[in-house]
């Protein structure tokens, strides 16, 4: 292991730390299968946690849990159901699509069939269907699954870039790796659900609230210099 690298990781758990007695342990309880957390994830594009649990709780009542009923019903049934999450003329679509696919590839609309799969090969799995990328794989995969994949979403690619755990241009793709590797595993649900809280709390996008943030001690970007430590994405 580099010096940057052993840097890295005894940053990281320090921020694991910090981030862990201010706000506690994160409570792992799967609420959804990984497919339902597929569906949910596609109404979740551009609108809030909220607007798209009503949109996804509609759906699943409207068709009685049948997903079938969903895959061949007419598109502005399904428009109409989740209209609360907006882009419903994209969405719907897009729904019908990943029911096709799951029904002409897969015989049933389950992922649980990840649960024995190595977390590497599961993400790569899960991404090689249409408009599944690494932040919905790992949702799917940490949420779902408890696997071991770490989700970056904008909130955490932004905190991550301030703090010097990446870059200050790294992508979300990278920093996720970087965090993968310098925390253990069983870290990661607590860490990423502390991180989000923290961005949208203190460590937000337009004016950060260094003076309140637990991290400051951590952090490139409140000393002010500049100037990037050597813990590089
Ligand atoms: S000190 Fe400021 S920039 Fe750094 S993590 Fe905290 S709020 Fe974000």
């Amino acid at each position: 292991m580099t010096d940057s690298e052993s840097c890295r990781e005894d940053r990281a758990q320090r921020v694991y730390d910090l981030l862990l007695a201010e706000y506690g342990e994160a409570d792992w309880r799967p609420r959804r299968s990984g497919f339902e957390q597929l569906i949910q994830t596609i109404l979740s594009a551009n609108t809030n946690d909220r607007n798209s649990g009503r949109a996804f709780e509609t759906l699943r009542r409207r068709f009685n849990d049948d997903w079938d009923a969903v895959r061949t019903a007419p598109l502005a049934q399904i428009k109409e159901a989740i209209r609360v999450a907006g882009m419903y003329n994209q969405k719907a679509p897009h729904i019908v699509e990943t029911l096709e696919l799951f029904h002409r590839e897969e015989g049933v609309y389950s992922l649980d069939h990840v649960r024995g799969m190595e977390p590497r090969a599961a993400q790569t799995y899960l991404q090689s269907f249409p408009g599944v990328g690494h932040k919905t794989a790992s949702i799917v995969l940490l949420f779902s699954y408890g696997m071991a994949a770490f989700p970056v979403d904008t909130h955490i690619q932004r905190q991550s870039q301030r703090l010097g755990i990446s870059g200050p241009r790294a992508s979300a793709q990278k920093i996720k790796d970087l965090w993968e590797e310098a925390v253990p595993p069983e870290t990661f649900f607590t860490l990423h659900v502390n991180l989000i809280r923290h961005g949208r709390d203190v460590c937000r996008a337009r004016v950060p609230r260094c003076g309140q943030c637990v991290l400051r001690n951590e952090c490139d970007y409140v000393a002010g210099s500049g100037a990037w430590r050597e813990v590089k994405g």
